[in-house]
């Protein structure tokens, strides 16, 4: 199904996605994808818990150069 979003794709958005910044056509799209795909679900579930604890880390760098580098250790984890 072409409307289905590939599991890259979802990687690919899910910064967006904890964000809240994309349409509610493209959250629907992720949240179709997370409800039937595990492991897509639990990499959401942990960029999230990651980008709410650096919410409430002092801004010692400025949001997005933390959520970057915090996202390049995340993907090399
Ligand atoms: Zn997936």
């Amino acid at each position: 199904m072409k409307w289905m979003l590939t599991c890259e794709q979802v990687v690919s958005k899910t910064s967006a996605f904890v964000d809240r910044d994309m349409s509610w056509t493209e959250r629907l799209r992720m949240r179709v994808h997370l409800a039937m795909c595990r492991v897509c679900r639990e990499y959401v579930r942990q960029v999230a818990l990651v980008v709410g604890a650096l919410r409430i880390l002092p801004p010692q760098l400025p949001g997005e150069a933390r959520r970057k580098r915090l996202m390049r250790l995340f993907r090399t984890a």
